[in-house]
């Protein structure tokens, strides 16, 4: 009954209900847990509620002397740790983090897997999808477990005629949904046939829990079989970027610019805007096309997705892609010359003026606040 394209992965059917529990990909850089990593955790909360009531939700941690991470794992609501921890994992690398969670995944059997959708999230995860025969659906937005959510979300966002879905219909799995065709439509994808379901989702969508210092947990210690012989890449050096230093998807105040800024000289306000309110600085597609800034502070949906507590968009019209990446920002702030820009009209904030006038004000009333 549904109108969905479906990610099949390999011809062989699988029993569906030896498979159970949402893993998490927890992924960390330096022995710090990203913050997608948590914000998944939470979402697998969620959808665990939903299947049913002893669905777990399993934070799986890789890499080595990476133990200490369990607890805020625990913290933010997983129920249990899959740690696994070897020296050959300590740098990550494609061959031996796939090995160890492939190998996971075939002892444990869990019905769903998640990972952000980042450098190495992308990587990772259709290496271990081929390597289960199964399907996995990139770059998600919104995950459904029960059909009427989903119809619901349906009716809101899509043209979808939802009169064609079954509230009644028995779970064909999750609903994973993505944009397409340079966010003109969402696909919704479901994997009825395969298991397990892999998603990557991108950072900054989802909902973290709130944290819950002393949660308790069950750990799994898993041993993985690898050996230096499977790993065929030697990293040397691994080399920090300047770029590296720009955390949009953790920033709590983003100060982002656009075309209406005219020129490249006009990040230097939006640096000093962000310098006073202790935030970072985004931009628009527009402006990094234009060569006025790196892309690595490119905000929407080739740019990074970001869920900060304030989004100052100034000069920035509003464009459905630059939208899909800072739509669900607690406050929007907008400053912009022209009252109908799209973004002035799902600002919580709009104020309407020129920039150069509008930002040296509010710095100055900063200072006075
Ligand atoms: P404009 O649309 O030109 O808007 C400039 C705004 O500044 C206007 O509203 C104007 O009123 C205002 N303004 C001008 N002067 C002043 C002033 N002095 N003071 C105040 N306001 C002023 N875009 C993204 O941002 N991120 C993406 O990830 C992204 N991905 C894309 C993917 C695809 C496949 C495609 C096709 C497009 C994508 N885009 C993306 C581009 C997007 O469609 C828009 O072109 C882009 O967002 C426009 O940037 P802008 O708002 O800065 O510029």
């Amino acid at each position: 009954p549904f109108d969905a394209i479906e990610n099949t992965g390999g011809d062989e059917v699988v029993d569906l209900s030896a498979y159970k529990n949402i893993w998490v990909f927890a992924e960390q850089r330096d022995g710090k847990l990203m913050n997608v990593a948590l914000e998944l955790i939470g979402e697998g909360y969620r959808l665990a509620k939903e299947i049913s009531d002893d669905t777990k939700v399993c934070a799986v941690v890789v890499g080595d002397g990476v133990a200490h991470l369990t607890e805020e794992c625990y913290a933010y609501g997983a129920d249990e740790v899959i740690l696994i921890e070897d020296p050959l994992l300590k740098q990550y690398t494609t061959d031996a983090y796939a090995k160890a969670i492939t190998d996971a995944i075939q002892v444990y059997k869990p019905e769903i897997v998640l990972y952000g959708a980042t450098h190495i999230g992308r990587d990772l995860a259709p290496r271990i999808a081929a390597r289960c025969n199964t399907g996995l659906t990139a770059d998600c937005t919104r995950l459904d477990v029960k059909v009427s959510s989903y119809i619901e979300y349906a009716k809101k966002n899509t043209t979808l005629d939802t009169s064609t879905l079954d509230p009644t219909d028995p779970s064909t799995g999750i609903k994973q949904t993505r944009p397409a065709f340079g966010g003109n439509l969402m696909a919704t994808i479901i994997c009825p046939r395969t298991r397990p379901q892999m998603s990557t989702v991108r950072p900054g969508v989802m909902q973290k829990r709130d944290k819950v210092e002393g949660a308790k947990g069950t750990l799994i210690v898993f041993k993985p079989e690898i050996s230096k012989d499977d790993i065929h890449v030697q990293i040397l050096e691994v080399v920090k970027s300047a770029k590296e230093m720009v955390s949009l998807t953790d920033a709590d105040i983003i100060c982002s610019g656009g075309r209406g800024l005219g020129d490249a000289s006009g990040f230097e306000l939006i640096k000093k805007f962000a310098d006073k309110v202790g935030g970072v600085v985004g931009s628009s597609r527009a402006a990094v096309d234009a060569g006025w800034i790196d892309h690595s502070h490119q905000v929407g949906q080739t740019g990074t997705t970001v869920k900060p507590k304030i989004y100052f968009a100034c000069g920035i019209s509003g464009a459905i892609q630059h939208l899909a990446g800072m739509q669900t920002s607690d406050i929007i702030v907008a400053i912009n010359k022209d009252p109908d820009a799209p973004m002035m009209e799902i600002a919580d904030y709009a104020i309407c003026g020129d920039l150069y006038k509008v930002i040296p004000e509010i710095i100055a009333e900063w200072d006075n606040a």
